[in-house]
């Protein structure tokens, strides 16, 4: 479903955060993106879900080729990706049901069905008691976790999540990898930036390490590789 040849990006200012990266993820793959900072992780992402277009190379992501894409399509590709970010990114002024149905709104599904699918989706992530409150009054672990049912609401094949746990303790961190684990099973792919060396070790998927702008090591039930 992802497909990298020879992709490479060096940002306006002059630097390559990029130079060279050829993979496949298959679909209803788990694949755990680790490496030091500033080694690339964030930039590799960003060109998945077309926040980023890549200097050289092709990619490939549910069979679009997203350098190549033309302006007016970028929402059917983005449609069909999830996106997660450390830091949440929820709209502060609306409620939980409202940041969750607010994604569906922008594809303009009918009423009906975004009443539904946001309770569905906020049962899943066992947040329906707050349907009504706002982020600021919700926990960082509860915030995530509107954020993970914002990012599943119009059911994408492919989940990105770049450090989700980064913000959160431990125990919370838990409760956000089972959530991923139980999506995952459903059938969404999931590509996980993260420097959370316990999780890593713990879970045994895919790991791809990227140091300093390419693909230095790409395990099967792979670990983490590095002291933290
Ligand atoms: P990571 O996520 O692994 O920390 P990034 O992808 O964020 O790495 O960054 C890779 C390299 O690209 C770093 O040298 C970083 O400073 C640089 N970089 C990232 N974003 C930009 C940008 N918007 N403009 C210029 N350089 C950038
Ligand atoms: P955690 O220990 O997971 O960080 P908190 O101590 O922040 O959680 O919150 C515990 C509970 O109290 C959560 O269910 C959260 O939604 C609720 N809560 C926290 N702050 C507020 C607030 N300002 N208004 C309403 N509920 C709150």
């Amino acid at each position: 479903m992802i497909e990298m040849q020879g992709v490479f990006k060096k940002y306006p200012d002059g630097n390559d955060a990029l130079k060279g990266i050829n993979l496949v993820v298959d679909q209803n793959e788990f694949v755990y993106i680790v490496g030091p900072s500033g080694a690339g992780k964030s930039t590799f992402m960003k060109l998945i879900y077309r926040e980023e277009k890549p200097t050289k190379g092709q990619i490939v992501v549910n069979g679009f080729n997203i350098g190549k894409l033309k302006q007016r399509k970028i929402p059917y590709v983005r449609r069909n990706i999830g996106v997660i970010f450390q830091d949440f990114r929820l709209l502060p002024k609306l409620t939980v049901a409202e940041n969750v149905a607010f994604a569906m709104e922008v594809i303009e599904e009918p009423k009906k069905v975004i009443r539904k699918r946001t309770n569905e989706v906020l049962s899943l992530v066992r947040l329906k008691g707050k349907a009504n409150a706002y982020p600021s009054q919700l926990s960082g672990g509860e915030q995530q976790r509107v954020a993970i049912a914002r990012a599943i609401v119009n059911n994408p094949s492919l989940i990105i999540a770049d450090e989700p746990t980064g913000n959160l303790d431990p125990e919370t961190s838990w409760g956000i990898m089972e959530l991923l684990e139980e999506i995952n099973f459903r059938g969404t792919t999931i590509i996980m930036a993260t420097h959370n060396k316990e999780i890593v070790n713990k879970m045994r998927k895919r790991v791809i390490a990227i140091e300093d702008g390419v693909i230095v090591r790409d395990q099967e039930r792979g670990e983490y590789g590095y002291e933290v």
